[in-house]
Protein backbone atom coordinates (compact mmCIF):
# COMPACT_ATOMS: atom_id res chain seq x y z
CA UNK A 1 0.00 0.00 0.00
CA UNK A 2 1.52 3.47 -1.04
CA UNK A 3 2.15 5.76 2.00
CA UNK A 4 -0.21 8.51 1.07
CA UNK A 5 -3.44 6.04 0.62
CA UNK A 6 -5.97 6.68 3.74
CA UNK A 7 -8.60 4.73 2.19
CA UNK A 8 -8.29 1.03 0.70
CA UNK A 9 -10.86 -1.35 -0.33
CA UNK A 10 -9.35 -4.50 -1.25
CA UNK A 11 -10.91 -7.60 -3.47
CA UNK A 12 -14.04 -6.56 -1.17
CA UNK A 13 -16.64 -9.14 -1.91
CA UNK A 14 -19.99 -8.19 -0.12
CA UNK A 15 -23.90 -8.11 0.30
CA UNK A 16 -27.37 -8.70 1.68
CA UNK A 17 -27.74 -11.59 3.57
CA UNK A 18 -27.01 -14.78 0.69
CA UNK A 19 -27.17 -12.11 -1.78
CA UNK A 20 -23.50 -11.02 -2.92
CA UNK A 21 -23.84 -7.96 -4.24
CA UNK A 22 -20.03 -6.90 -4.76
CA UNK A 23 -17.58 -9.00 -6.23
CA UNK A 24 -14.21 -8.25 -5.73
CA UNK A 25 -14.04 -4.38 -6.09
CA UNK A 26 -10.68 -3.02 -5.38
CA UNK A 27 -10.75 1.04 -5.04
CA UNK A 28 -8.67 3.80 -2.71
CA UNK A 29 -8.59 7.01 -2.00
CA UNK A 30 -5.32 8.19 -1.33
CA UNK A 31 -4.61 12.18 0.55
CA UNK A 32 -6.21 14.86 -0.77
CA UNK A 33 -8.41 13.20 -3.65
CA UNK A 34 -11.28 13.73 -4.88
CA UNK A 35 -12.65 9.81 -6.10
CA UNK A 36 -16.25 9.58 -7.55
CA UNK A 37 -17.92 6.23 -8.15
CA UNK A 38 -20.00 6.39 -11.27
CA UNK A 39 -22.23 4.17 -12.22
CA UNK A 40 -25.74 2.67 -13.68
CA UNK A 41 -28.50 2.51 -10.77
CA UNK A 42 -28.42 -0.94 -9.27
CA UNK A 43 -24.45 -1.30 -9.61
CA UNK A 44 -23.84 -1.20 -6.11
CA UNK A 45 -22.35 2.24 -5.63
CA UNK A 46 -24.08 2.80 -2.07
CA UNK A 47 -23.66 -0.63 -0.91
CA UNK A 48 -19.39 0.32 -1.39
CA UNK A 49 -20.19 3.11 1.59
CA UNK A 50 -21.76 0.62 3.85
CA UNK A 51 -19.43 -1.66 3.46
CA UNK A 52 -17.11 0.54 4.83
CA UNK A 53 -19.35 1.81 7.06
CA UNK A 54 -19.20 -1.37 8.75
CA UNK A 55 -23.43 -2.18 8.13
CA UNK A 56 -22.92 -5.18 6.28
CA UNK A 57 -21.93 -8.55 5.90
CA UNK A 58 -18.34 -9.09 4.48
CA UNK A 59 -17.55 -12.30 2.70
CA UNK A 60 -13.79 -11.39 2.06
CA UNK A 61 -11.67 -8.88 1.07
CA UNK A 62 -10.23 -5.91 3.44
CA UNK A 63 -10.73 -2.58 4.00
CA UNK A 64 -8.02 -0.54 5.28
CA UNK A 65 -8.09 3.55 6.56
CA UNK A 66 -4.37 4.21 6.50
CA UNK A 67 -2.99 1.52 8.24
CA UNK A 68 -5.77 -0.17 10.26
CA UNK A 69 -8.09 -2.75 8.90
CA UNK A 70 -11.75 -2.25 9.94
CA UNK A 71 -13.58 -4.58 8.32
CA UNK A 72 -15.66 -6.44 10.78
CA UNK A 73 -15.64 -2.68 13.67
CA UNK A 74 -18.53 -1.54 14.05
CA UNK A 75 -20.33 1.55 12.73
CA UNK A 76 -19.82 4.19 15.79
CA UNK A 77 -16.46 3.20 16.08
CA UNK A 78 -15.78 3.13 12.56
CA UNK A 79 -16.98 6.69 12.25
CA UNK A 80 -14.77 7.71 15.79
CA UNK A 81 -11.65 6.00 13.83
CA UNK A 82 -12.21 8.84 11.32
CA UNK A 83 -14.90 8.45 8.55
CA UNK A 84 -16.56 10.69 8.31
CA UNK A 85 -20.18 10.15 6.33
CA UNK A 86 -22.81 11.97 4.64
CA UNK A 87 -26.25 9.72 3.96
CA UNK A 88 -27.97 10.73 1.01
CA UNK A 89 -31.18 11.57 2.74
CA UNK A 90 -32.70 12.33 6.57
CA UNK A 91 -29.05 13.73 7.45
CA UNK A 92 -30.16 16.33 9.38
CA UNK A 93 -32.44 17.26 12.29
CA UNK A 94 -35.07 18.91 10.60
CA UNK A 95 -36.56 20.38 13.91
CA UNK A 96 -33.46 21.76 15.34
CA UNK A 97 -31.36 24.65 14.62
CA UNK A 98 -28.11 24.72 12.26
CA UNK A 99 -25.73 25.46 15.28
CA UNK A 100 -28.28 22.83 17.11
CA UNK A 101 -27.37 20.07 14.65
CA UNK A 102 -23.85 21.20 14.59
CA UNK A 103 -23.95 19.97 18.72
CA UNK A 104 -25.49 17.46 18.00
CA UNK A 105 -22.81 16.00 15.78
CA UNK A 106 -20.18 16.30 18.09
CA UNK A 107 -22.02 14.62 21.03
CA UNK A 108 -19.26 12.34 22.01
CA UNK A 109 -16.81 15.15 22.24
CA UNK A 110 -16.18 16.85 25.66
CA UNK A 111 -13.58 19.38 25.43
CA UNK A 112 -14.29 23.35 24.10
CA UNK A 113 -15.75 23.44 20.54
CA UNK A 114 -15.85 26.94 19.92
CA UNK A 115 -12.68 27.07 17.33
CA UNK A 116 -13.96 23.83 15.77
CA UNK A 117 -17.47 25.06 15.34
CA UNK A 118 -15.86 28.67 13.49
CA UNK A 119 -13.75 26.66 11.62
CA UNK A 120 -16.64 25.21 10.09
CA UNK A 121 -18.89 28.24 9.91
CA UNK A 122 -15.53 29.66 7.72
CA UNK A 123 -16.02 26.85 5.61
CA UNK A 124 -19.74 27.05 5.25
CA UNK A 125 -20.40 30.69 5.19
CA UNK A 126 -23.47 30.44 3.87
CA UNK A 127 -24.78 28.43 7.60
CA UNK A 128 -23.02 30.92 9.58
CA UNK A 129 -26.15 33.51 8.86
CA UNK A 130 -28.06 31.41 9.99
CA UNK A 131 -27.38 29.77 12.76
CA UNK A 132 -30.69 30.38 14.53
CA UNK A 133 -32.45 29.03 11.43
CA UNK A 134 -34.45 25.22 11.62
CA UNK A 135 -32.74 23.25 9.47
CA UNK A 136 -36.15 22.17 8.01
CA UNK A 137 -36.39 25.57 6.53
CA UNK A 138 -33.17 25.52 4.54
CA UNK A 139 -32.85 25.01 1.05
CA UNK A 140 -31.81 21.91 -0.33
CA UNK A 141 -28.28 22.92 -0.96
CA UNK A 142 -27.96 24.52 2.28
CA UNK A 143 -29.37 21.22 4.18
CA UNK A 144 -26.85 19.24 2.46
CA UNK A 145 -24.09 21.56 3.57
CA UNK A 146 -25.11 21.57 7.02
CA UNK A 147 -25.05 17.58 6.80
CA UNK A 148 -21.83 18.31 5.45
CA UNK A 149 -20.52 20.26 8.13
CA UNK A 150 -21.89 17.81 10.77
CA UNK A 151 -19.91 15.17 9.17
CA UNK A 152 -16.71 17.28 9.87
CA UNK A 153 -17.24 17.78 13.41
CA UNK A 154 -15.40 14.73 14.30
CA UNK A 155 -11.79 15.24 12.28
CA UNK A 156 -12.53 12.95 9.34
CA UNK A 157 -9.69 11.42 8.12
CA UNK A 158 -11.77 10.79 5.03
CA UNK A 159 -15.21 11.64 3.93
CA UNK A 160 -18.10 9.83 2.33
CA UNK A 161 -20.69 11.33 0.38
CA UNK A 162 -24.06 9.53 -1.00
CA UNK A 163 -25.47 11.26 -3.72
CA UNK A 164 -24.64 14.88 -2.36
CA UNK A 165 -26.32 16.75 -5.43
CA UNK A 166 -29.68 13.90 -5.16
CA UNK A 167 -32.30 15.64 -6.07
CA UNK A 168 -30.83 19.28 -6.03
CA UNK A 169 -31.44 22.33 -8.89
CA UNK A 170 -28.49 23.04 -11.53
CA UNK A 171 -27.39 26.09 -9.37
CA UNK A 172 -27.25 24.06 -5.96
CA UNK A 173 -25.54 21.00 -8.09
CA UNK A 174 -22.90 23.61 -8.48
CA UNK A 175 -22.63 24.90 -5.48
CA UNK A 176 -22.34 21.85 -3.73
CA UNK A 177 -19.60 20.44 -6.18
CA UNK A 178 -17.55 24.03 -5.38
CA UNK A 179 -18.29 23.63 -1.02
CA UNK A 180 -17.27 19.75 -2.09
CA UNK A 181 -13.79 21.33 -3.87
CA UNK A 182 -13.09 23.59 -0.76
CA UNK A 183 -13.48 21.13 1.58
CA UNK A 184 -11.10 19.28 -0.25
CA UNK A 185 -8.79 21.89 -0.74
CA UNK A 186 -8.63 22.54 3.33
CA UNK A 187 -6.80 19.35 3.16
CA UNK A 188 -9.66 15.99 3.57
CA UNK A 189 -9.78 13.18 0.81
CA UNK A 190 -13.05 12.91 -0.03
CA UNK A 191 -15.14 9.57 -1.82
CA UNK A 192 -18.29 10.14 -3.00
CA UNK A 193 -21.16 8.39 -4.80
CA UNK A 194 -22.61 10.35 -7.52
CA UNK A 195 -25.90 10.26 -10.16
CA UNK A 196 -24.40 13.82 -12.00
CA UNK A 197 -21.61 11.60 -13.26
CA UNK A 198 -19.92 13.76 -16.22
CA UNK A 199 -20.34 17.08 -13.41
CA UNK A 200 -18.61 14.79 -10.65
CA UNK A 201 -15.75 13.70 -12.67
CA UNK A 202 -14.68 17.48 -13.84
CA UNK A 203 -13.95 17.82 -10.24
CA UNK A 204 -12.50 13.98 -9.09
CA UNK A 205 -9.12 13.36 -9.28
CA UNK A 206 -10.15 9.71 -9.87
CA UNK A 207 -13.06 8.15 -10.91
CA UNK A 208 -14.22 4.34 -10.76
CA UNK A 209 -17.17 3.20 -13.13
CA UNK A 210 -19.35 0.33 -11.43
CA UNK A 211 -21.69 -2.20 -12.99
CA UNK A 212 -23.12 -5.25 -11.91
CA UNK A 213 -21.18 -5.06 -8.57
CA UNK A 214 -17.95 -5.11 -10.38
CA UNK A 215 -14.65 -2.41 -11.19
CA UNK A 216 -15.51 -1.69 -15.25
CA UNK A 217 -13.16 1.01 -15.54
CA UNK A 218 -10.96 3.48 -13.61
CA UNK A 219 -8.74 6.49 -14.47
CA UNK A 220 -8.68 10.18 -13.82
CA UNK A 221 -11.66 12.44 -13.83
CA UNK A 222 -10.00 13.81 -17.58
CA UNK A 223 -9.68 10.10 -18.88
CA UNK A 224 -12.58 8.82 -17.64
CA UNK A 225 -14.71 11.93 -19.02
CA UNK A 226 -12.40 11.70 -22.35
CA UNK A 227 -13.16 7.95 -22.98
CA UNK A 228 -16.41 7.34 -25.95
CA UNK A 229 -17.08 4.52 -24.24
CA UNK A 230 -17.55 5.80 -20.81
CA UNK A 231 -19.07 8.90 -22.35
CA UNK A 232 -21.95 6.99 -24.24
CA UNK A 233 -22.42 4.37 -21.92
CA UNK A 234 -22.57 6.83 -18.51
CA UNK A 235 -22.13 10.28 -19.29
CA UNK A 236 -25.25 10.65 -21.59
CA UNK A 237 -28.30 13.36 -20.90
CA UNK A 238 -27.18 13.87 -17.11
CA UNK A 239 -25.21 16.81 -15.41
P1 LIG B 1 -26.50 2.00 -6.48
O1 LIG B 1 -26.10 2.81 -5.29
O2 LIG B 1 -25.38 1.78 -7.45
O3 LIG B 1 -27.73 2.49 -7.17
P2 LIG B 1 -27.10 0.00 -4.49
O4 LIG B 1 -25.81 -0.21 -3.81
O5 LIG B 1 -28.12 0.86 -3.79
O6 LIG B 1 -26.85 0.52 -5.96
O7 LIG B 1 -27.80 -1.41 -4.76
C1 LIG B 1 -27.11 -2.50 -5.35
C2 LIG B 1 -27.98 -3.72 -5.33
O8 LIG B 1 -28.23 -4.10 -3.96
C3 LIG B 1 -29.35 -3.53 -5.97
O9 LIG B 1 -29.65 -4.71 -6.68
C4 LIG B 1 -30.27 -3.36 -4.78
O10 LIG B 1 -31.56 -3.85 -5.09
C5 LIG B 1 -29.62 -4.23 -3.73
N1 LIG B 1 -29.91 -3.73 -2.36
C6 LIG B 1 -29.69 -2.46 -1.91
N2 LIG B 1 -30.03 -2.37 -0.60
C7 LIG B 1 -30.47 -3.59 -0.22
C8 LIG B 1 -30.95 -4.15 1.02
N3 LIG B 1 -31.03 -3.40 2.14
N4 LIG B 1 -31.31 -5.46 1.01
C9 LIG B 1 -31.19 -6.23 -0.10
N5 LIG B 1 -30.74 -5.77 -1.30
C10 LIG B 1 -30.39 -4.48 -1.37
Amino acid sequence: MNSDTILSINKLVAGYGETEILHKISISVNKNEIVSIIGPNGAGKSTILKAILGTLNIKSGEIFLKKTKINGVKPSDVVKKGVGYVPQTDNVFVSLSVHENLEMGAWTIENNLNDKFEELYNLFPDLKDKKKQLAGQLSGGQRQMLAMAKALILDAKVLLLDEPTAGLSPKYRLEIFDTIQRINKSGLPILMVEQNAKQALQISHRGYVLVDGSNRYTGTGAELSADPEVARMFLGSRG
